[in-house]
């Protein structure tokens, strides 16, 4: 059994924890380091993404990688290369509607991947919530047999889910990203004590962002969780996501609800 767990580099115990759970499952673990161009638009961060590839081969063996694919973008993108994935409209919500084409660029990436390493499995996190929708539509509509599991939000003791993204962010930053943890804790407390209203539980969330003026809200949303649709009930299984700009660092979290 070949498992594949593609990554940026710059990895974390969030990585850790995926390429433990895939040497739990296969005998094969191939941790992917590769910085996806194409996934990254015109004025984003592609140029000063962290690169840390000493560091990170050794923490995927430590974690139970037993191949690293460190692959050049020539590698990956032959010269005069035409083809694209492109899983139609679930690429154009939520991080895909503030990041037009990031989308596209992922599931290419990761079908190439999948047909490099010849996986049988390959592991996600929860953490890029929309990123799993698209891939599991991918992975249905091209008949890709590969088994796609997804882990758990690693997160730091004091809620931040880990980013190799939170990297950039100044000790101001750092305490001012905590409310969007704190957001989603609150959402959860409300949805438990049975308020369903989308409206609400947005509200609240909107409430908690906005106690740190320096945090710049993108999206607060509450989806179908395979179709990335809007819901106006919650229901236990839907995707509670949001994403804000901490500074210029713009930093994802989400909740499955229930
Ligand atoms: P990236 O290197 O950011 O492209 O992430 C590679 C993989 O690690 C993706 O499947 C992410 O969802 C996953 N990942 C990133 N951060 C975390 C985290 N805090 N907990 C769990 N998985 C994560």
């Amino acid at each position: 059994m070949v498992a594949l767990v593609p990554t940026m580099g710059a990895l974390h115990a969030g990585h850790a924890s995926l390429i433990k759970a895939a040497a739990e499952r296969a005998d094969q673990v191939v941790a992917s380091l590769f910085v996806n161009p194409t996934q990254f638009g015109p004025n984003e961060d592609y140029d000063r993404y962290p690169r840390t590839f000493d560091a990170d081969c050794r923490l995927a063996e430590q974690a139970g990688a037993t191949a690293i694919f460190a692959p050049a973008v020539e590698e990956m993108y032959p010269a005069g290369s035409l083809t694209f994935v492109e899983v139609a409209t679930l690429s154009d919500r939520l991080d895909g509607q503030s990041r037009p084409g990031h989308f596209r660029g992922v599931a290419t990436v990761v079908t190439k991947l999948l047909v490099a390493a010849e996986a049988d499995m390959a592991f996600f996190g929860q953490k890029d919530a929309a990123q799993v929708a698209v891939l599991r539509r991918m992975a249905a509509d091209l008949l890709i047999a590969t088994e796609l599991v997804v882990c758990p939000i690693v997160r730091e003791a004091d809620g931040l889910a880990l980013s190799s993204r939170n990297a950039y962010l100044s000790p101001v930053e750092r305490q001012q990203a905590l409310v969007l943890s704190a957001a989603l804790r609150q959402v959860n407390e409300l949805f438990r004590a049975g308020v369903r209203e989308s409206e609400a539980l947005m509200a609240i969330a909107r409430k908690v962002l906005s106690t740190e003026p320096e945090v710049r809200e993108d999206y607060v949303a509450l989806v179908d969780w395979a179709t990335l649709e809007a819901r106006t009930t919650a229901e236990p299984g839907n995707l509670f996501a949001l994403a804000a700009y901490v500074g210029q660092t713009r930093l994802i979290d989400n909740l499955i609800l229930g």
